[in-house]
Parts: C-alpha cells; sequence; structure tokens
C-alpha cells in the first residue's frame, strides 16, 4: 500500500476514500504465469490512461508501479497468480468534489482468481445478451476502468438470474458492447471479429494480444460494428479476459452458436495464447 508491504490484516482503507464512497478510483487485473507478470507494462499504461481520464494523477511513475507489482509478487510468492492494482481518489469530505481529497492511496493485491469453472474452458459457457445497456462512451466511457462497475455488475445480476455467468451488453445503439468483464469476439470462416473500442468496450489487453496472435496465424482480424445477428450466425463465439483467458461460448440466449461446441478456432486460439503467456512477460525477481 503506498509504497510499503502491509501484511492483509493492516491493509485497511479510511471511510472517507472516494474509491470507497463514490467508486472513484480507477484499476487493472493482471495475471502472472512461470514466474512472469504478464503484459505489464500494458496494464500500467492503460492504468495511466483511466487515471487521466478521471483527472486522476498517480503519485509514482510508470516504473515505479511496476517495480512495486513484481516486488508484490515476490514478496507474497504469486508465481502463477492474479494482481489487483488499485488507485483510488484518496481520502476526501463528503461530498462529490474529487478535488478535495489528498493523496490517491496505490493498492496492490497479489493473490488468485479463478473466474469460471475449469471444465467450461472445454465445454463452453452459455451466456445471454440483457437489458442493461452498456455505458454509453460520453457518460463513463468503458474504456476507463474504473472503480464503478455496478453497470457491469446488473447485467451480471441479470445473467446470473437467467441461468448463466455471463452476459452480452449492447450499447445503447444496440451494437455488441463486451460482455461484463471481458471482450467478445466472433469466427466467421477465416475472419475474427470484435467490436470497435468506440462501441463501448474496454481495450482488453487480452483482446489486443489475440489479435495479433490471430494475424500472425493467417486471420483475417477485424475491429466491425456487430448486432446480434453476427452473434447467432457465428461459427464461434469467446471471449477473452486477464481473468477469463480464452474461453469458448457454445450458447447464447439459448441458441447454439456454430456446432454447439467449442470450435476449432477457439481451441487453437486459446492454446496459442496460452503458450504465449506461459512464456512472456516481466519477471518477478
Ligand atoms: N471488458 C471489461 C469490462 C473488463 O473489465 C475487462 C477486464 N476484466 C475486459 C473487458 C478484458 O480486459 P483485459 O483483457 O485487459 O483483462
Amino acid at each position: 500500500m503506498n509504497g510499503k508491504l502491509v501484511p492483509e490484516k493492516a491493509a485497511k482503507v479510511s471511510v472517507f476514500d472516494h474509491g470507497l464512497l463514490y467508486g472513484d478510483g480507477v484499476f487493472e487485473g493482471i495475471r502472472s504465469y512461470n514466474g512472469r507478470v504478464f503484459m505489464l507494462d500494458e496494464h500500467i499504461m492503460r492504468l495511466f490512461r483511466s487515471a487521466k481520464a478521471i483527472d486522476l494523477k498517480i503519485p509514482m511513475t510508470q516504473a515505479g508501479v511496476a517495480k512495486a507489482v513484481v516486488k508484490t509478487c515476490k514478496a507474497n510468492r504469486v508465481m502463477d497468480g492474479y494482481i489487483r492494482l488499485v488507485v483510488t481518489r484518496g481520502v476526501g469530505s463528503l461530498g462529490l468534489n474529487p478535488y478535495t481529497c489528498g493523496t490517491p492511496q496505490i493498492i496492490i493485491i497479489a493473490g488468485s482468481i479463478q473466474l469460471y469453472p475449469k471444465k467450461l474452458y472445454d465445454e463452453g459457457l452459455s451466456i445471454v445478451t440483457v437489458g442493461t445497456i452498456r455505458n454509453h462512451t460520453e457518460s463513463v466511457n468503458p474504456q476507463i476502468k474504473s472503480l464503478n462497475y455496478l453497470n457491469n455488475i446488473l447485467a451480471k445480476i441479470e445473467a446470473i438470474n437467467s441461468g448463466c455467468m455471463e452476459a452480452v451488453m449492447l450499447n445503447p445503439q444496440g451494437f455488441v458492447a463486451e460482455a461484463t468483464g471481458d471482450n467478445i469476439f466472433v469466427v466467421r470462416g477465416n475472419t475474427l471479429l470484435t467490436p470497435p473500442t468506440w462501441c463501448g468496450t474496454l481495450e482488453g489487453v487480452t483482446r489486443n494480444v489475440v489479435m495479433k496472435l490471430a494475424a500472425e496465424a493467417g486471420m483475417d482480424v477485424r475491429e466491425e460494428v456487430m448486432t446480434r445477428y453476427e452473434l447467432y450466425t457465428a461459427d464461434e463465439v469467446f471471449l477473452t479476459g486477464t481473468a477469463a483467458e480464452v474461453i469458448p461460448v457454445v450458447k447464447i440466449d439459448r441458441r447454439s452458436i456454430g456446432s454447439g461446441k467449442p470450435g476449432p478456432v477457439t481451441r487453437q486460439l486459446a492454446k496459442t495464447f496460452n503458450r504465449f503467456a506461459s512464456s512472456n512477460g516481466t519477471p518477478i525477481v
């Protein structure tokens, strides 16, 4: 916390922190594989962009934050794990004004995560489109990875209450945006489609890696505006995210996608991604 290693029990924040009071802050979720932090610089750059977008000045350099992440992993022996990097607005008065707040708090938690049960990586996920639309790009732009995830949580509640673990969120124009914590991809022949960020998607680090790996494998990779038509008529659909990695989707709104089983392109891309992730990153030393 704020540059110091603190035992879990002593890691506390003030009730006056605007991160708690208003969800005023930004965060990143990062993975480590085989003693390396995966895509550390990309996550830190996005953290600083999110902070800049909400006019929050992180009181540390990007290099300093990167060092602190590695140090926290090392101290907790998190060689294959999940890191939560949080920057809150800091302690302020009981009003919205962020400029009343003192120094932003930098919190790094090194732990683990299992977003979906293991068997769903073999069998595929059933997901559902929900009524909660993704934030308009001129409200809280979905490119800001902010501490206010209620938009996504409302969608997640709808998905869970209709018997699915994940939701597809549409944007205010009715175009596909993303899942509640993952990006979405469509496979159509040799083409790989995903919505552009202006449709209301976070620019996922995993998304970008998968797009690069797919292009290297000879696929025609495109950012395209999509409706539910593209989802329902896809050969394959999958989700990507740091916590989720690459997970196949076999049903959307109770309709079978493609063959109704995880497809060959998704399986190959998941394999390629896992191989890439386990051999690239910043060493935890
Ligand atoms: N969309 C949302 C809303 C997310 O919160 C995340 C991260 N969990 C993603 C997409 C995937 O991004 P990344 O691959 O960088 O984890």
